[in-house]
């Protein structure tokens, strides 16, 4: 048997004998994705994991993988960490098979790699700082509209309209189409992209509706079903019930906004609403989950033992918690102290730091949820026509 070595260990750097052809490590773009493959052909070689989550069973429809069906597994992961914990091969093992950190890393790759416009797709690699700037720049455009209208930060407006006795509505109303537009184009781009890349053909109502589902419940973060797995071999769903803190309190505050839209486009109701009224219910739930899920995911991340994460993707990690909890924070604040003379100042900050949570998303972690529903869809695609269930070996 020939000593003929894969493509050597991106965390050790020493080779990795496999005794055998390494037939799929060449022409990758990078050494992380040649490693990745390395690790793939090993794992189907093993198929110990096949069924912690979807990855291991997409991987083992293929024998050779090309970039493409690496960005495609890289996104399709949840991170759960199971499979570096139940791994016989992780290190000290010779092989050294650490998936969930190499996953990890290969997905902020592909975030900066499909993004557009294309040069700031370096932003993922300084996210706190082009966070911060964005912040601060929005600030002071606020500031200046404020300056412009009425000139002063502490006073009292109560009534219908009383927001926009501090910012008047159409600069609200123009500023936030634009900034969101924007998020939405260059999102949908990048996502074009990286379809095309991993190869993702015409999906159906069934395979969006199926990813929709797995995206909602987090599925695949369970580790294959005694939950997510931190520095310890004892999973559990912390992580998962402040996920979908985060996700949903995000989601119910995008509503509150939406509906009040609405009210005020159509039935010209004019915010501020009383405290029983819809939108500030659902604004107020929503803010809440806002404020608990990323500080706890914040709290979460301290549990997570080497080898699960990208050390690389820590300050974007942090940037974008701090951001969603910025945004919580500041509308609540908004909402409890309307009636009094901080209201326009709280308004303020409030509107800049959401302003630069659209204008950024493009290039912050909000991008991950549209990569993963990708990789979803297009998992659901392939075992539609595969007719494979990812966990059937279990089943
Ligand atoms: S992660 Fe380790 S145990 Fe799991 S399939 Fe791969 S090589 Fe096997
Ligand atoms: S970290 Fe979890 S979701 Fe990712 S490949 Fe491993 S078992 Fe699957």
């Amino acid at each position: 048997m020939s000593e003929v070595t894969g493509s050597g260990s991106a965390r050790s750097g020493q080779p990795v004998v496999l005794g055998r052809p390494a037939v799929s490590g060449a022409g990758h773009r990078s050494p992380l994705t040649t490693e990745a493959d390395r690790l793939f052909t090993i794992c189907n070689a093993c198929r110990y994991c096949e069924g912690l989550c979807a990855v291991f069973p997409a991987m083992e429809r293929r024998r050779l993988f090309t970039d493409g069906d690496v960005d495609f597994l890289a996104n399709l992961c949840h991170n759960c960490g199971a499979c570096l914990f139940d791994c016989q091969y992780a290190p000290p093992h010779d092989f050294d098979v650490v998936v969930p950190e190499t996953l990890a890393k290969l997905r902020s790759d592909t975030w900066e790699r499909y993004a557009w416009p294309a040069p700031l797709g370096h932003l993922f690699r300084a996210n706190a700082v082009a966070v911060s700037v964005a912040v601060v720049a929005a600030l002071i455009g606020f500031l200046a509209v404020v300056g412009a209208v009425n000139g002063t930060l502490i006073e009292r407006h109560t009534g219908p309209g009383a927001f926009y006795q501090v910012v008047p509505h159409g600069t609200i109303v123009g500023l936030y189409l634009a900034a969101s537009g924007f998020a939405v184009a260059a999102m949908g781009i990048s996502i074009r992209r990286y379809w095309r890349t991993i190869g993702g053909g015409r999906p159906t109502l069934s395979d969006l509706r199926r990813a929709g589902r797995s995206a909602g419940t987090l599925e695949y973060l369970d580790g294959g079903g005694p939950g997510c797995v931190n520095d310890d071999d004892t999973p559990d769903d912390t992580r998962k019930r402040y996920h979908h803190l985060t996700f949903y309190g995000f989601a119910l505050c995008l509503a509150a906004t939406t509906l009040a839209a609405i009210l005020e486009g159509a039935f010209d109701r004019v915010a501020p609403y009383p405290v029983w009224h819809p939108v500030v219910v659902l604004g107020t739930v929503g803010g809440i989950g806002l404020v608990i899920g990323p500080i706890g995911l914040l709290a979460a991340k301290r549990r997570r033992a080497d080898g699960l994460t990208d050390p690389g993707s820590r300050s974007m990690e942090l940037a974008f918690l701090g951001l969603l909890v910025a945004v919580s924070v500041t509308g609540l604040a908004t909402l409890v102290l309307r009636a009094t003379v901080l209201m326009p100042l709280l308004l303020v900050v409030h509107l800049a730091v959401v302003f630069a949570f659209f204008v950024t998303a493009p290039y912050t972690k909000m991008v991950h949820g549209a990569y993963r529903y990708a990789a979803l869809v297009n998992d659901a695609a392939e075992r539609r026509r595969g007719r494979l269930s990812p966990r059937r070996r279990n089943s």
